[in-house]
């Protein structure tokens, strides 16, 4: 798949001051060395609450200007509208991404994609690349059609997979990667994660899987940044996301495949767990209001019913009926235990 080279995109999370914009640029680039990398900063931030730091808007693609004319560093940021499209690339931003909300919208990829189009046909500057997120919402389909109508603009794609909240859904970029296998396909470890701590074994996993780079938040202070604060890594950890790639694309054991699938085995595990964890806080609260009514821990009725409705569930889903009555008997009893 795709290059000899790892793709790197380093930088904040979002285009803060010139200040900020610039000594990131310069930290990164010193710890990087001879790496190559694209930097990254947010001009325009989709943020949960109209409360918090919106970006700074189309001053900070000034600021990712100087970045370049500085540095010599191919710069990118997130568009999310067609104007936001045209302004970038009249600065002479290089590599564009579409955001996870965004991509979860197909009518706007679809502007988007023709706007990049338009800019590649009109524009004076060339648009080298276009990056496109997972969506929020687990749904594979909806990020290769995607990838389908940026392919129609022209301009290189790279798919990022960012996971859902803070789940990796490494089904999604399995997927992806057996349908798109020409496209790059690069990881994000800090919007999958969320902090900091777990970026450099993400990084680990990125090559195990044969991802093909990284977008990573660095900040020079992460501890201070406007947005994105806890999943934002100092530049000094720059080195950590750069060694488990040392080897890369490394050769073909032929296990890759067996990987992705356990990538997919072990967060359907997690999941399993955390239900489980979460039923027995419920099953303690329904002990706490049975006490409070005077009403006796085991229901049998209630069981045998729990039981049958689950037995020709499983019927039409390959379970195995004793199966099914193990598995629902031990989570009962340790239910009721948790209940005294
Ligand atoms: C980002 O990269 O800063 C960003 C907002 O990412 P996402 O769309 O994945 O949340
Ligand atoms: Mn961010």
């Amino acid at each position: 798949m795709a290059d000899s080279q790892p793709v790197y995109i380093f930088g904040p999370c979002s285009a803060e001051s010139r200040e900020q914009v610039l000594l990131s640029a310069r930290l990164i680039q010193e710890a990087c060395g001879n790496t190559p990398f694209i930097f990254r900063a947010g001009a325009w931030k989709p943020r949960t609450s109209p409360y918090s730091f919106q970006g700074a808007g189309a001053q900070g693609l000034a600021w990712l200007q100087e970045v370049k004319a500085l540095y010599g560093l191919p710069v990118a940021t997130e568009v999310a509208t067609t104007e936001h499209v045209k302004e970038a690339a009249d600065k002479g931003i290089d590599y564009l991404w579409i955001g996870a909300r965004t991509s979860a919208n197909p009518i706007a990829v679809q502007a988007l994609a023709e706007a990049i189009r338009q800019q590649q046909t009109d524009g004076v500057h060339t648009i080298r690349g276009v990056l496109i997120k997972n969506p929020v919402n687990a749904d594979a389909a909806l990020w290769i059609g995607n990838i389908e109508r940026l392919e129609q603009t022209g301009v290189p794609v790279m798919a990022v997979h960012r996971g859902c909240g803070h789940q990796p859904c490494w089904f999604m970029a399995h997927a992806v990667h057996q349908a798109k296998p020409e496209i790059p396909l690069l990881l994000d470890p800090s919007h999958m994660s969320g902090n900091a701590e777990s970026v450099p074994s993400l990084a680990y996993k990125a090559t195990e899987l044969g991802y093909n780079g990284m977008m990573v938040e660095i900040h020079p202070h992460p501890e201070q940044a406007l947005s994105d604060a806890g999943q934002q890594v100092s530049p000094e950890s720059t080195p950590c996301l750069l060694e488990p790639f040392m080897n890369y694309p490394g050769e073909s054991d032929g296990h890759e495949e067996l990987r992705w699938l356990r990538a997919e085995i072990d967060e359907l595990d997690d999941r399993l767990w955390e239900t489980i964890v979460a039923r027995m806080d419920v099953s303690r609260r329904i002990g706490t209001w049975k006490k409070a009514h005077g009403v006796a821990p085991l229901q049998p009725e209630r069981y045998q019913q729990l039981l049958q409705q689950r037995q020709s569930w499983a019927e039409t889903r390959h379970l195995d009926a004793d199966f099914v009555e193990q598995v629902l008997s031990r989570l009962h009893s340790e239910s009721l235990k948790q209940q005294e």
